[in-house]
């Protein structure tokens, strides 16, 4: 049996790093030291596994992003994926996420898939919605937010733990699915990895060679705007409040003050 697996990955700013809006309220993606979005390397762990049980199973990680979201997929090949394929386009600035959705369903498209991973969200947008916008953009099942994932006989199986329950969910595939950061921990890469992750097949796509019209894409085709935005004011010292028997009070009060209650 074959199984292509197509895994999702998202480059991301670096949390630890500055982060700034650029001039146009976007988030200034060259200003900012970027990685592989980690909630993703979980996606990316769990397509190594499954592909470690079916004979001729491949690995393609994607990603939409700049020109060094390449740094992402390496990172991916050197855990062990197979090939990589990076849209890159600069009328991707300002794309939101109906626009990357449309993106990566040409995209999965065009490299054939039988089953989509993707994270439980991103480390920086953190919508947690894409995966389910990808799976109604092709068409296919949809099983998210997975905290134990295994393929047979062309069925995806999992459980989602919820707050009061677990489910088992099943599809057939073709399917998109999403994991949790309890899925599985994800794998270093080895030094043998890092090495062989240089010479893997790494592919580069614009709008063109999907056939995307910069109008779908961009600010002009995204279906949110950020109207404005303002620093976070500088942290102040706070306020201690010494309970003499009034303490409840007190914090009342000063909740009460700042229309908290
Ligand atoms: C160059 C560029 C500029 C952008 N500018 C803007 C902007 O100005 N405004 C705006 O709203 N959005 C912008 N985006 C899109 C945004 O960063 C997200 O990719 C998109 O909105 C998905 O939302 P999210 O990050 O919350 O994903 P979530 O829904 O939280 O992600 C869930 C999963 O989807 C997959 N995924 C998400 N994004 C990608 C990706 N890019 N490539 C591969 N897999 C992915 C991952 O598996 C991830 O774990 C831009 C993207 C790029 C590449």
């Amino acid at each position: 049996m074959s199984l292509k697996i197509v895994v999702c990955v998202k480059y991301v700013p670096d949390a630890a790093g500055d982060r700034r809006f650029a001039e146009d309220l976007t988030t200034d993606r060259d200003a900012a030291d970027g990685l592989l979005s980690e909630l993703d390397e979980y996606a990316v762990e769990q397509a190594l596994v499954i592909a470690e049980e079916v004979d001729g199973a491949e690995v393609t990680v994607l990603t939409v992003g700049p020109d060094d979201a390449t740094d992402a997929l390496r990172k991916a090949l050197s855990m062990g994926a197979d090939k990589a394929v990076h849209v890159t386009d600069d009328d991707l600035h300002g794309t939101d996420v109906m626009g990357t959705s449309l993106v990566l369903a040409k995209a999965v498209e065009h490299i054939g898939y039988d089953l989509v991973l993707c994270g439980m969200a991103s480390t920086d947008g953190s919508m947690g919605v894409l995966p389910a916008i990808l799976a109604e953009r092709l068409e296919v099942p949809q099983v998210t937010l997975l905290s134990e994932v295994s393929v047979a006989d062309g069925t995806v199986t999992g459980r989602r733990d919820g707050d009061a329950a677990s489910e088992r969910l099943e599809a057939s595939l073709p399917a998109v699915v999403s994991v949790t950061d309890q899925s599985g921990e994800a794998r270093y890469p080895s030094f043998k990895g890092i090495m062989a992750a240089k010479k893997k097949p790494l592919e580069t796509l614009d709008l063109e060679d999907l056939d995307i019209e910069p109008e779908q894409v961009g600010l002009a085709g995204a279906w949110t705007e950020v109207e404005s935005a303002t620093e976070r004011p500088a942290r102040t010292a706070g306020q201690v409040v010494t309970d003499e028997g009034d303490g409840a009070k007190q914090l009342a009060a000063f909740l009460a003050e700042r229309k908290f209650i």
